[in-house]
């Protein structure tokens, strides 16, 4: 099975000006395969964010290499990585980033504008989209007409509208009550489960990152433990 995911010895380092330069991450190898739910945990600077954001070309590393379903992204150019990142990945963030004064189902439809699909076939994928997150009903709602909890659905919705190889998800429970948190959790693994949606999420939460099947730790910049969630939640689920 080729990974989705494959780095190996990333490094980043962010210069600074006349201080010392600021070492993110010290060479971290880690292989995500197609159909994992990983979720990755570790103290406020200890390189989460910025991982996240290499693994979602929207930054380069240092040093290291990085293949993405098979192939070696590290020396693609800007351009390159904009068109991987619209067609191959779904962003989930806490703050949802929807558009206001934009129904939901328009908003599902965003990405697939950017990557061309024709007006039916978007309509179509988008309320496809929005059944599976359980938010037909909503679709001509409104961001501001939709609670935190629907609002993250419809982004959740929105991330998987293209298809993505992979979903990465940068805290989407931090702006969420306990309930709403549980049940944009339970979505995650449903399409997990079901859709075999392969997902990398970002959390502070213990309780978060109970719900994946795997919990990837980071400190000073480096992975300091990686191992399956604990099964006994697993049991809760079916
Ligand atoms: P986390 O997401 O785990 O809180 P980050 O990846 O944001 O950690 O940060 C890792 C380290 O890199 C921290 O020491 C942080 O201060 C530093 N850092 C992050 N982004 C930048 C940047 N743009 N410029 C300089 N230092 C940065």
């Amino acid at each position: 099975m080729t990974p989705v995911v494959d780095v190996r010895g990333l490094r980043k380092v962010y210069p600074l000006d006349g201080g010392e330069d600021v070492v993110a991450l010290r060479g971290v190898d880690l292989t995500i395969d197609p159909g994992e739910f990983v979720a990755v945990m570790g103290p406020s600077g200890s390189g989460k964010s910025t991982f996240m954001h290499i693994v979602g070309f929207l930054d380069r590393a240092t040093a290291g290499t990085y293949r993405f379903s098979g192939s070696d992204v590290s020396g693609l150019g800007g351009d390159q990585l904009a068109d991987l990142r619209s067609r191959a990945l779904g962003f989930v963030f806490q703050a949802y980033n929807l558009l206001a004064r934009t129904t939901a189902v328009e908003n599902v439809e965003l990405p697939m504008i950017y990557a061309g699909v024709p007006a039916a076939e978007r309509r179509r994928a988008a309320m496809d989209a929005l059944d599976a997150v359980g938010l037909s009903k909503y679709a001509e709602h409104q961001p501001n007409q939709l609670s935190g909890g629907q609002q993250q659905r419809v982004a959740i919705a929105r991330s998987i509208v293209n298809r993505p190889h992979l979903i990465l998800a940068d805290e989407p429970t931090g702006a969420l009550d306990s309930a709403s948190s549980e049940d944009v959790m339970a979505l995650f693994q449903r399409l997990n489960r079901e859709r075999g949606m392969t997902v990398m999420l970002v959390t502070h939460e213990a309780d978060v990152a109970a719900h994946a099947k795997r919990l990837v730790t980071f400190r000073d910049g480096n992975i300091v433990s990686d191992a399956p969630v604990a099964p006994a939640n697993a049991a809760v689920l079916v």
